[in-house]
C-alpha cells in the first residue's frame, strides 16, 4: 500500500511541481491504481462471483470500499460484500415445491478442492460431495455459520486464495483473505448493505467537484505519515480511512461558501426516490448530474491549510460533527436527539452521515485525539509560511515536501506540546461568589502587574515557589476555586496559581491591555483564537497525582454506592490526590521543586465568539515536555468532567 511509494520518489516529485495544488495531483497519481491493478480487481470479483453463484444461486458480489470509492490506493484491501438475499428467496421458493433444503448449495467441484486441500492439509470427508453441502437455511442461520460456509467454500473453492479465516466478532463480520499471486487482501462480509451506500455516497463525493479526491488524499497521507491514521491490521485507537474521508468531506460542507452539501441537503435533491438501509434513510441522488455546483473557489493549497487551522483548534471530546447537517452539535443539545441517545460518545465525535447512530471514530482514544489537533496545529503553522506556499528556487524541500515528511514539522518545533482544553463553563457564567472573587481579582491586575514590574524576580520570582509557597486554597484561582487539585489534593486544579511577588494572584490581564508575554506568543503563533478577555496563570504540579488514579478511587470509594455519589465525587477526587500525594512522598521530607510548570491561559469561547465554554491553553515550561504531555493527556479528561460536577453540585 503505501510503502510502495517511497519517501525518495515523493520527494523527488513534489520537488519538480510548480505549485501545491500540482503537488497534490502527483500524489493522488503516484498512489491511485494502475490500469492493471483496476483490471485484477475486477477479475477476481469476477472469479468469486462464478464460484459462489455456485454455491448460492443468484447471489451477488459486490465490491466497496478504497477498491471502488474514489480513494484508491496501490495495493489497498478489496472490500466485497456477498448478497445472500435473492438466494434467500431461492431457498424458500425451492422449500415451497418440496426440494431438499440443501439445493440452494452445490457440490464442490474437485479439482479445484484437491490444489487447496494440499496445502491447507488433509481435512475429513474433503473429497467427499457433502464436504460442502448443508443443510444450512439461509433466512435461518445465524451470521458465523453462514462466514464459516462462505470461509469453506472460498478455502475449497476458489483457485489461489489462502490465509482464509472467518472473523464473527468484528463489528461487521467478515471472511479474510489473501490472494496468492498478487498478495492482495481482502474481505467478504455478508451483512454490510450500508457500507455499499457509503461508499456510493463517497463516490459521488468525488463527483461533486475535483478538488475532494487530491485533498483527501494529502490528508490521509499525511495523516499516515504522523502516525494518527490507517493501522494497517484494523482497529486500535487510530482513525481509519473512512472516519478521516468523512472529516474532510465534513470540513468541505463548513466552507463559506460550502463546497460539498449537507446528507441532508443532498437528501431533497434526491427528489421521490428513497433508499431506507438497515432502518437508516439513505436517500441521496445516485447521479452526480442532480447535484448543485459550487460557488466556492478556494485553491487546494488553501483549503488544506484551512484544515489543519480548523482541526488544530477543535472540540472533537465537546460536540458530534454531523456531515447530515454540516455542523458540529453540541454534546448537550445532541443528547436530546433520538441518535444521541445510542451514540457512543468519546474523545472524537463523528458520527456517520446515515447510521446516525454510530460514531465512525468511536475507537479513537483521548491520546491519539489529542495528537491529532496537536499535529494538525503544527501542520497550520507550516501552512502560514513561504515555505509551503511558494516553490524553492534552489531545489530545497518546499510546499508538501515539507508537510509529508515524516516528524519534520516536530523536528523545527521540538518544545511544541501545547495542549487544548475546552471547559464546558463560560468565565462570566461562574457562580455568583467565584464571580465576584474574578472581579476582585481584575481589579487588581493593574496592582499584581505594578508589583511585579516594581520587583520583578529579587524575592520571589514570578515561576517560582518554595516549599511554604506550595499551593494552599485561598491562594486559588478565582475561576477554580472548589475543583478539586489533582496536583496537590487541594479543592483546585493542579495546575495552581503562582504567587506573584506581592499579590498572590494570577498574573492576569485583559485583551490588549496587560497581555502576557506568554499569551502573546502563543497568539502570534496561532495557537490560541484571539477572542475576548483572557486569564494566565503561572502553575506548578508538585505531584504525580495521574498516575495510578484509577486505583485510589477505587480503594477509598466507600463499598455501598453511595446515593449521593455525583455530589461528592469532589470530595472523593480530592481525597484521591491526598493519598497520592501521600503515597509518593513516602515519608520522605517534603520536595523543593515541583515536578513540573506550565502557564495556563484561558479565554472565553472555544472556536467563535458564540461559543459560552472557556478555552484553556497549557504550555510547558521548556525541556519538560514528556512528562507535561502525560499530565495533559490526563487534565484534558478529568478537568471537564469535575467543571461538570462541579456546575451540577453549585446548582
Ligand atoms: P482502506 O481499505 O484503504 O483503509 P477503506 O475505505 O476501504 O480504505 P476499510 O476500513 O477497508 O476502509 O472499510 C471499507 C468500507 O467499509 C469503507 O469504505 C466504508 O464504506 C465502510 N466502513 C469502514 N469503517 C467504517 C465505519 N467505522 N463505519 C461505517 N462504515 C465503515
Ligand atoms: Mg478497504
Amino acid at each position: 500500500r503505501w510503502e510502495q511509494l517511497t519517501p525518495e520518489k515523493l520527494a523527488q516529485t513534489l520537488l519538480q511541481a510548480d505549485d501545491v495544488d500540482a503537488q497534490m495531483a502527483q500524489l493522488v497519481r503516484l498512489v491511485e491504481f494502475s490500469e492493471g491493478e483496476r483490471r485484477l480487481r475486477h477479475l477476481l470479483v469476477t472469479l468469486f462471483q462464478e464460484v459462489f453463484s455456485e454455491f448460492f444461486p443468484a447471489c451477488a458480489v459486490l465490491p466497496f470500499g478504497s477498491s471502488v470509492n474514489g480513494f484508491d490506493v496501490h495495493g489497498c484491501d478489496l472490500d466485497l460484500f456477498l448478497d445472500l438475499e435473492k438466494t434467500k428467496t431461492f431457498q424458500a421458493s425451492a422449500r415451497g415445491v418440496g426440494l431438499p433444503q440443501c439445493r440452494a448449495l452445490a457440490p464442490v467441484p474437485f479439482p479445484v478442492c484437491q490444489a487447496e486441500e494440499e496445502e491447507a492439509g488433509p481435512e475429513p470427508d474433503a473429497h467427499s460431495e457433502d464436504s460442502i453441502l448443508s443443510d444450512i437455511d439461509l433466512a435461518l442461520a445465524t451470521v458465523p455459520e453462514v462466514l464459516e460456509l462462505v470461509a469453506t467454500v472460498l478455502r475449497k473453492c476458489v483457485p489461489g486464495v489462502h490465509n482464509v479465516q472467518a472473523v464473527p466478532s468484528a463489528r461487521r463480520p467478515v471472511v479474510k483473505f489473501c490472494h496468492k499471486e498478487s498478495g492482495l487482501r481482502g474481505d467478504i462480509s455478508i451483512d454490510n448493505r450500508l457500507a455499499l451506500c457509503n461508499t456510493r455516497f463517497l463516490q459521488l463525493c468525488t463527483e461533486a467537484d475535483e478538488r475532494v479526491r487530491p485533498l483527501i488524499y494529502t490528508v490521509r497521507y499525511w495523516a499516515q505519515q504522523q502516525a494518527l491514521a490507517g493501522n494497517p491490521f484494523g482497529g486500535g485507537p487510530l482513525l481509519n480511512n473512512y472516519a478521516l474521508t468523512l472529516l474532510v468531506l465534513f470540513f468541505f460542507q463548513t466552507r463559506s461558501p460550502p463546497l460539498l452539501a449537507t446528507a441532508a441537503r443532498l437528501r431533497e435533491l434526491a427528489g421521490r426516490c428513497f433508499t431506507v438501509v438497515d432502518g437508516w434513510d439513505c436517500t441521496f441522488p445516485r447521479d452526480s448530474a442532480r447535484l448543485e455546483a459550487s460557488g466556492n473557489t478556494e485553491t487546494l493549497c488553501s483549503l488544506l491549510s484551512e484544515f489543519f487551522r480548523t482541526f488544530g483548534d477543535y472540540d472533537f471530546a465537546g460536540t458530534v460533527i454531523s456531515l447530515r447537517e454540516g455542523q458540529a452539535l453540541p454534546v448537550p443539545s445532541f443528547l436530546l436527539s433520538e441518535a444521541g441517545t445510542r451514540l457512543k460518545l468519546g474523545p472524537f465525535n463523528l458520527q456517520d452521515p446515515f447510521e446516525l447512530s454510530h460514531n465512525v471514530a468511536a475507537n479513537v482514544n483521548e491520546k491519539t485525539a489529542l495528537r491529532f489537533q496537536r499535529c494538525c496545529c503544527e501542520a497550520a503553522k507550516y501552512c502560514r509560511s513561504l515555505q509551503y506556499q511558494r516553490k524553492s528556487s534552489k531545489g530545497k524541500s518546499w510546499g508538501l515536501g515539507r508537510l509529508l515528511q515524516p516528524g519534520a514539522l516536530e523536528a523545527r518545533e521540538p518544545g511544541a506540546a501545547h495542549c487544548h482544553i475546552t471547559i464546558p463553563l463560560a468565565l462570566a457564567a461562574l457562580p455568583a461568589h467565584s464571580r465576584q472573587q474574578l472581579c476582585q481579582q481584575e481589579q487588581t491586575t493593574a496592582k499584581s502587574k505594578q508589583s511585579l514590574d516594581q520587583k520583578p524576580t529579587a524575592q520571589a520570582p514570578h515561576g517560582s515557589e518554595g516549599p511554604l509557597d506550595k499551593p494552599r486554597k485561598e491562594q486559588m484561582p478565582a475561576g477554580f476555586e472548589g475543583l478539586p487539585d489533582p496536583g496537590t489534593g487541594k479543592p483546585s486544579p493542579a495546575h495552581e496559581e503562582q504567587p506573584t511577588a506581592s499579590s498572590k494572584r494570577p498574573l492576569d490581564h485583559r485583551e490588549g491591555d496587560a497581555v502576557s508575554p506568554a499569551c502573546k506568543r502563543l497568539k502570534a503563533e496561532g495557537a490560541l483564537p484571539p477572542l475576548g478577555d483572557s486569564v494566565t496563570w503561572s502553575c506548578a504540579v508538585w505531584h504525580r497525582v495521574w498516575l495510578g488514579r484509577r486505583r485510589m478511587r477505587r480503594q477509598l470509594r466507600s463499598p455501598e454506592p453511595h446515593p449521593e455519589q455525583e455530589a461528592s465525587s469532589l470530595e472523593l477526587e480530592e481525597k484521591v490526590s491526598e493519598a497520592i500525594a501521600l503515597q509518593e512522598e513516602g515519608g520522605e521530607p517534603s520536595r523543593t521543586e515541583p515536578v513540573l510548570r506550565f502557564t495556563a491561559c484561558a479565554q472565553p469561547g472555544g472556536a467563535n465568539q458564540q461559543d459560552t465554554r472557556t478555552s484553556l491553553l497549557l504550555s510547558p515550561a521548556s525541556e519538560q515536555t514528556g512528562l507535561f504531555q502525560d499530565f495533559a493527556h490526563f487534565l484534558q479528561g478529568f478537568l471537564p468532567r469535575m467543571v461538570e460536577r462541579y456546575l451540577g453540585s453549585a446548582a
